[in-house]
């Protein structure tokens, strides 16, 4: 707990009065929020403070300048006391200082005139001055290897939050249904027709599917097993393996465990994605996009037995949703964004379960279908960033 006194809060308030006029009952607010005081814990030293406040009040006086690199030293990983949200304090800063709408580090460059980028990874130091990055959202990504994702920021796991468990229900129509021939019977739905009017100005092309359509991260946070899918495989496989093993196909727990047995099947068929769970265990999803069409809690925690198999995300029904939130408003469509982010674990959590969180760590990973966060990012760009004049 903090007290008045604590170094930490004392920071915090005097950088509060630089702050953009963030909308504090906007549902982004709490993420800004931990980005400020995570930052003021790493620039709770005179020198470092006063660098920043320098220039901050110069953009607040609506200058050009952008400042000297102001410095802190790379976390150590293997530190006891090492918080991986802690890591990336230059997203935390640009996040509150200028966009606050930024998922994770991977959406940052360095600007020109800094060479103390934290991309510049053999630098043991790293630059967190908020003018001294650029969003790279502009940038295609189509054929571009890209990095592993960084922290997981939209699930935050808050203490004391009620997570109820689900079990599968059958009947619903998020559940595969084959037909008497073993053929998948696939929902009728409204075909969605990329209308460059109908999307307020978007241009078609801005909607297209990346080569890249799923990310995945083994034990986030502990372990930096990562790797990207591209549309070369249309499958891929999670297990558990004695040797490091990861092919076009397959990624793999280093350890085996009984719980992972088989692993689970991720597979995509028209820009729709399913989960198969080939293990002898039930495992635990939670995603926002199944608990939407489910009707569940958006934090439900829903529990898959052995065999079954769900559809987890649709281009689709997806470009609908996004199309219907902007209509309404630009938090909504930040809100979509992390909807293609989905988290599954072997080992059950929530309510019924030892594990009260996500139980990153153990037999846990977290997958990202990547269209639906760059649509969502689009959108939102379409639709005029209201902190984008104030950068
Ligand atoms: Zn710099």
């Amino acid at each position: 707990m903090l007290t008045t006194c604590s170094p930490f809060k004392t920071v915090t308030a005097s950088i509060t009065k630089y702050l953009p006029d963030h909308d504090k009952s906007a549902p982004y607010w709490p993420r800004v929020n931990n980005s400020l005081e995570r930052l003021a814990k790493r620039i709770s030293k005179k020198g470092k403070l006063k660098e920043l406040k320098k220039t901050l009040k110069e953009k607040r006086q609506g200058g050009d300048e952008v400042g000297e690199c102001i410095i802190v030293t790379r976390l150590d990983p293997n530190k006891k006391a090492y918080d991986p949200l802690d890591e990336h304090t230059h997203l935390h800063s640009v996040r509150v200082f200028r966009f606050h709408w930024l998922n994770e580090a991977d959406d940052l460059k360095s600007a020109e005139e800094c060479s103390n980028g934290f991309n510049e990874k053999l630098n043991e130091e790293f630059c967190i001055n908020p003018y001294h990055y650029e969003t790279r959202r502009w940038e295609k990504k189509t054929k571009q290897i890209r990095k592993p994702l960084a922290t997981w920021t939209q699930y935050r796991d808050r203490a004391n939050t009620f997570i109820p468990n689900k079990d599968l229900d059958t009947k619903n129509r998020l559940v595969l249904k084959w037909d008497t021939d073993g053929v998948l019977i696939r929902e009728s739905r409204p075909s969605y027709n990329l209308n460059p009017a109908y999307n307020r100005g978007l241009k078609e092309e801005e909607y297209a599917v990346t080569d890249v359509w799923a990310a995945v991260k083994l034990n986030p946070a502990l372990t930096k097993i990562s790797k990207e899918f591209t549309s070369i495989s249309s499958q891929f496989i999670v297990d558990a393996s004695s040797e490091e093993r990861s092919t076009s196909e397959r990624l793999s727990f280093p350890r085996p465990s009984s719980k992972v047995g088989k692993g689970v099947l991720i597979y995509t068929v028209d820009g729709e994605v399913y989960l198969k769970n080939l293990s002898e265990s039930p495992i635990f999803i939670l995603s926002l996009f199944a608990n939407h069409f489910f009707r569940y809690e958006s934090t439900a925690v829903v529990k898959i037995p052995s065999k079954a198999s769900l559809k987890v995300w649709s281009n689709d029904e997806f470009l609908d949703l996004l199309e219907a939130q902007s209509e309404n408003s630009f938090h909504e469509v930040e809100d979509l964004g992390s909807w293609g982010n989905i988290r599954i674990s072997f080992v059950g959590w929530g309510q019924k379960y030892e594990h009260q969180k996500f139980p990153v760590g153990l037999s846990s990973f977290e997958v990202t279908f990547i269209d639906g966060k760059e649509w969502a990012e689009k959108t939102m760009l379409a639709m005029g960033k209201p902190d984008l004049a104030a950068g």
